[in-house]
């Protein structure tokens, strides 16, 4: 079993947007945005290396998007997923699955390219995965908050190609031999997160439910969340269980933090160390 991190570049997002109701002079001491309010966040996608399989979780935001969009996402850095991929000795083809978190634009991305007007999966060789719920919820009739984020562009093509697959397991079932997945809703609907052991430890990767350090506090949750009540919840019910058995956090919008261990302080779980993968 092997984990590498495949940074895929950064983004901005506002600032408020990402703290929904909490003021900007707390969230600002964490994550400090820039003259538009905007914070920067990264796009850290995980490869798991686990028997014959070569799982990329999530793919950052790709390399399609219009002029328009890309400013409007403030894209930069030099990272790119095959760049990131290459680092690490590997090039798209030997991809065997591609499983997606969720299906917000930040997230999928990359799973699909465009060659002139074609677009197509992005891993010719890999099984793409989501699960049912997910899908429905981003294809039939998706709601009005999340449309913009679920673009067609992104979808269809791996539904087309035969490549997509829904994950079809109970809450913490295996993926794969070292990786369960665990089911949460408030985010969006039914976010799979991945539950790694690695080393002897256990790595959870948050995704959406946790963004970056910054976001440990029950409270706060981005506005982007569609029932952040619900969001609240699970982060707290999950935080509990991370304190109790020492999980690992691995942060994909966290620009600076990749990873955290959790502590219990008189304000709440919060993070006790942060380092990089490459040091567990
Ligand atoms: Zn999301």
């Amino acid at each position: 079993m092997n984990l590498y991190t495949i940074d895929t570049g950064l983004f901005k997002l506002d600032g408020g947007a990402m703290f929904g109701v909490v003021p900007k002079a707390i969230w600002n001491k964490t994550n400090p945005a820039d003259e538009h309010n905007l914070c920067t966040l990264a796009m850290r996608c995980l490869l798991v290396e686990d028997d014959n399989r070569l799982i990329l979780i999530d793919t950052g935001i790709g390399n399609k998007l219009g002029d328009k969009l890309s400013a409007l996402m403030h894209l930069q850095g030099d990272d790119s997923l095959n760049k990131s991929l290459a680092k690490h000795g590997f090039s798209s083809d030997d991809i065997t699955d591609v499983f997606l978190t969720h299906l917000h634009l930040d997230h999928v991305g990359g799973a699909v390219t465009k060659n002139g007007d074609q677009l197509a999966p992005a891993y010719k060789n890999a099984t793409y995965w989501t699960n049912q719920k997910h899908w429905e919820w981003a294809t039939v009739a998706p709601n009005e908050r999340e449309k913009a984020s679920f673009l067609k562009e992104n979808l269809m093509p791996l539904q087309e190609s035969g490549q997509l697959k829904f994950v079809d397991l109970p809450d913490g079932g295996h993926f794969s031999t070292n990786m369960r997945v665990r089911f949460v809703s408030g985010h969006t609907e039914s976010m799979m997160l991945p539950l790694l052991q690695y080393n002897g430890k256990k790595v959870f990767y948050v995704a959406d439910l946790i963004p970056t350090v910054g976001h440990l506090p029950i409270a706060y949750v981005a506005a982007y969340d569609v029932f952040p009540l619900k969001a609240m919840q699970e982060k707290k019910a999950f935080l509990r269980e991370a304190l109790e058995n020492n999980y690992i956090l691995y942060f994909e919008h966290d620009v600076i933090n990749e990873c955290c261990t959790l502590q219990d302080t008189e304000k709440g779980i919060r993070a006790k160390n942060v380092f990089k993968l490459t040091d567990i």
